[in-house]
């Protein structure tokens, strides 16, 4: 088995925050106090090394959490279930350990501790289906996007130019919520298009095939793609989310959709 320091440090790290630095190479005393603290967490001898017997045990761990991550509905990416968090702050694995911890309401640090693989496992055991985010949903600037990693809230903005300042003060935090879900069940960019986000009245009007009132006036409703993803995908899956009750309503054509997506609460 091979596993560079940098993949030890970054595992120890997203598995109950057993080291907490800088994911390199480098054999630090970080990294060893560590190793101590990883192994006596795991029921193995004290030592200073990262041996065999440790790779074991976390590649273990962490297929475990990327197992329980897939089922509830939250991709770990495109190198699937692979006992592997990414070195560059924990990958796409990491990130869907924060859009999960943001859909629990649990601290999102990226990091699978006692909380978030508690959560996980009785939720698997309860059989229950992904939920989302709801606890305390905020508007605009109140929105904690933090709990959004994928995102900054100018992309939702009001983006006529001509027409408002953005007009962020409109947007409702469950359909930020959607988006990032969206986004962590495909691993891959999410991009709401030009006039995709919330729309004042007066770009709404203007906007082609735009229904008065549209939620995207209310900061409720969403037009995007999914990188490198089909639109008959995305739609599908919008489609659960809507089962789910997550979503409202969703939909696409070609007339003036052009390929993307539209989903709302
Ligand atoms: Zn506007
Ligand atoms: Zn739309």
């Amino acid at each position: 088995m091979s596993f560079t320091v940098a993949q030890a440090k970054a595992n120890m790290h997203g598995m109950y925050g057993n080291y907490n630095g800088a994911i390199n190479n480098a054999k630090d005393a970080a990294y060893r106090n560590a190793v101590y603290a990883f192994r006596a967490r795991k029921g193995l001898p004290p030592s200073r090394y990262f041996n065999d017997a440790c790779i074991s045990a976390s590649i273990a761990e962490v297929k475990e959490l990327q197992t329980l991550l897939t089922r509830a509905g939250f991709s770990v990416g495109a190198s699937g279930i692979d006992g592997r968090f990414g070195l560059t702050d924990g990958g796409d694995t990491g990130a869907a350990v924060a859009a999960y911890q943001a859909s629990r309401g649990l601290r999102v640090d990226k990091v699978a501790g006692t909380q978030t693989m508690g959560a996980l496992r009785a939720g698997q055991a309860a059989g229950s289906k992904p939920v989302v985010p709801i606890p305390a949903m905020q508007t605009g600037a109140n929105i904690d996007f933090s709990k959004y990693p994928n995102f900054k809230i100018e992309e939702f903005a009001c983006r006529g130019g001509w027409c408002c300042d953005g007009s962020l003060y409109l947007l409702n935090e469950a359909i930020v919520a959607v988006a990032q879900h969206i986004r962590s069940h495909f691993g891959r960019p999410l991009i709401i298009t030009k006039v995709g986000g919330v729309r004042c009245q007066a770009l709404n009007r203007v906007t082609y095939g735009a229904i008065a009132n549209s939620k995207h006036t209310q900061g409720k409703a969403i037009d995007f793609y999914v990188q490198g993803v089909g639109v008959g995908s995305v739609l599908a899956y919008c489609r659960e989310l809507q089962k789910q009750g997550i979503v409202s309503y969703c939909y696409t054509n070609n007339t003036n959709m052009r390929g993307a997506v539209h989903a709302e609460i």
